[in-house]
């Protein structure tokens, strides 16, 4: 198509998971969403915001999304001008890669860990390295000077759900020339995170995402804790209005109510924990998870096959074709009830 650059027409585009029509009848541990529903104090927040009429709708939402930064610096313990909301981490990642890889320039990544990576690079005419993983889960052969641009750390990994730990984090971003964003999408399950390190070294960057922790993934919902300068630069990037009226709403409320969050936070650790033991029970090799899933090879290491006898039974669960993937699934975790059933269909399917 002659209206296209040639290298968006070529480029495949990136695959979400499968998301099933609402009020199937399916057990959903596809996509890492969090099995309870959000704080009431967000659905309460959301009503306030619309009111009877939908009347605040006439109007912008706060472009900065100033409170927010505000609340979410009180909450991680750091002066708002190093804190930006955004559109789903998402929208944050793209950004990072629009402020500091030019056309041509480098940015690297692990693989397995978030395609949606590369994705974003290739928008953006950058070209992407991929690093491996040890059998220990370190980065294979990364060099002792990194020179790209910026280097993706998915942390908890997805869909493995180790963690790397903070001071191999730290060794990381020494060795890189460019920024070392660590994506903690999963940290909130995790027992480990590198905020820290976004104080200490120069060039850490810090992402979180409410989709998970706070279910919350309907509502896109993420940020980015970094230096003032580099906070100041995606500012300038990004929509203006990038968080709309009702999601500003859902989030102050959210972060706000860190009761009800630690609870789901426990359960869903609680469920983790009893849920690996019972599948190591039955002969499969589980990965000990940091996040909100886990990555267990099954005990005939066809993963396809297992796949599908669950979506038969109407479980929905991850299956990758990468062969470094295929024997194995990932499965969210979901509630206690959610995975005694699917404990019970992988008895019957053996
Ligand atoms: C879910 C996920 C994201 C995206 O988060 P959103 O806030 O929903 O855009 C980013 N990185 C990783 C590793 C994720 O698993």
């Amino acid at each position: 198509m002659r209206f296209l650059r040639s290298d968006i027409a070529s480029m495949a585009g990136y695959v979400p998971g499968f998301q099933p029509p609402d009020g199937e009848s399916f057990i959903k541990l596809n996509s890492n969403e969090n099995p309870y529903p959000p704080s009431p104090a967000v659905v309460a927040a959301i009503l306030a915001e619309l009111g009877s009429d939908g009347a605040t709708l006439r109007k912008y939402p706060s472009a900065s999304s100033e409170k927010l930064r505000r609340i979410a610096g009180d909450l991680y313990g750091f002066d708002p001008s190093w804190v930006i909301m955004a559109n789903g981490s998402d929208e944050v990642l793209n950004n990072l890669i629009r402020a500091c890889a030019g056309e041509g320039e480098e940015i690297a990544y692990v693989h397995p860990s978030y395609s949606y990576y590369v994705t974003l690079a290739q928008v953006q005419g950058a070209r992407v390295r991929t690093f491996g993983l040890t059998g220990a889960y370190r980065v294979a052969d990364f060099p002792e000077r990194y020179d790209g641009k910026i280097f993706f750390l998915t942390t908890p990994n997805a869909p493995f759900g180790f963690a790397f730990s903070t001071d191999y984090i730290e060794e990381l971003a020494n060795r890189c020339a460019g920024l070392l964003v660590a994506d903690e999408a999963y940290v909130d399950f995790a027992d480990e995170n590198a905020l820290e390190l976004v104080r200490k070294c120069e060039n850490v960057v810090v992402t979180r995402t409410l989709s998970k922790s706070y279910s919350l993934a309907g509502m896109r919902l993420g940020l980015a804790i970094a230096r003032p300068e580099i906070i100041a630069a995606l500012d300038k990037i990004r929509d203006h209005y990038n968080l709309d009226r009702l999601a500003q709403a859902a989030c102050g409320a959210a972060l706000l109510d860190q009761e009800y969050f630690r609870d789901c936070i426990r359960k869903v650790r609680e469920t983790r924990e009893w849920f690996s033991t019972q599948l190591r029970g039955l002969g499969w090799h589980v990965i000990p998870s940091q996040g909100n899933f886990v990555f267990a090879v099954t005990p005939d290491g066809n993963g396809r096959r297992v796949y599908e006898g669950l979506a038969q039974r109407k479980i929905l669960v991850r299956h990758f074709t990468d062969p470094l993937l295929s024997s194995g699934l990932r499965i969210t975790i979901g509630t206690r009830e959610e995975m005694e059933a699917t404990l019970t269909a992988l008895k019957e399917i053996g």
